[in-house]
């Protein structure tokens, strides 16, 4: 048996994003996610019409077979404040619209803080207009967070997002490290299993539309957010086995957001990638 799964990764889009082709293209991915503005702000970069034209040509020639955005920090769908609320939509509506010139799949999105159902509530609101004002090709898709005071720390909110939203365009990406931090035993395959399934009967793996794959600085249960490269943090070579090999994640696009090996933390690696291939090779 062999794992055929498509891994890609972050790549930077320092200098345009018809740069950042190339990167992934040198570190050997079939696939990219890029923040298509700075995460930390809310000003949009404005692309040129033949910017995005040799984006998606470069990204032909290059044969990539996956990409999405990856929606900024800052924003805050459950926000109570009505300009930090406004200017979040904006920001994720601003990301779908040009995915849908760069031919993306959508934008990840982590949706904002928690306190209590009210947040899923004013999220859903959000992301109801945003589903709204943006082209039929794009997907909202909710990543699930490391820490239960972010929405999506529990499956449960995902769930109650699916009913609130209730639009085929809503989608998931599931993060190993934020699975892990948020307390799943992964190493544990029954208990590892057995959230599978449930996650699946109860959303569907059909609605994953990648997986970010990443170690953890951090221990099961940290509530952390803290990323670390294959193998080097505490999930383990049974932990990622368990999940990624799992009949139900088998096949859906990986995209890695690791450190890197560079001791300059450039971001994912080809050296990232050969050892989760390695890894997954059985
Ligand atoms: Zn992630």
């Amino acid at each position: 048996m062999s794992f055929s799964s498509l891994i890609g990764g972050h790549v930077s889009v320092a200098g345009g994003i018809e740069k950042s082709v190339e990167r992934a293209v040198k570190e050997g991915f079939d696939g990219m996610q890029v923040f298509v503005s700075p995460p930390r702000s809310f000003k949009p970069n404005i692309y040129s019409p033949e910017q995005i034209d040799s984006f998606r040509l470069q990204y032909d020639l290059a044969n990539m077979r996956f990409l999405v955005q990856h929606a900024i920090y800052l924003l805050n769908l459950s926000a109570r404040d009505e300009d930090l609320w406004r200017a979040s939509i904006d920001s994720i509506v601003g990301y779908m619209l040009l995915g849908d010139q760069m031919g993306s799949v959508g934008t990840v999105v982590h949706v904002g803080s928690k306190m209590g159902d009210e947040s899923l509530v004013r999220a859903a609101e959000g992301i109801r207009e945003i589903l709204a004002q943006t082209p039929e090709s794009q997907c909202f898709i909710i990543e699930n967070a490391a820490s239960r005071a972010r929405i999506g720390g529990e499956v449960l909110d995902i769930i109650r997002l699916y009913e609130l939203v209730n639009n085929t365009r809503l989608k998931v990406c599931l993060d190993t490290q934020h699975i892990f931090a948020a307390g799943l035993e992964l190493a544990n395959a029954t208990v590892c299993g057995r959230w599978i399934e449930q996650f699946d009967n109860e959303i569907g793996s059909d609605q994953i539309v990648c997986l970010h794959v990443n170690d953890s600085k951090t221990g099961c249960g940290s509530g952390a957010d803290r990323h670390e490269n294959i193998l080097v943090g505490k999930i383990g070579e049974a932990g990622f086995k368990n999940f990624l090999l799992h009949p139900k994640m088998k096949n859906i696009p990986i995209i890695l957001e690791v450190p890197g090996s560079d001791p300059k933390h450039k971001g994912p690696d080809r050296e990232n990638k050969e050892r989760l291939e390695e890894l997954l090779r059985i």
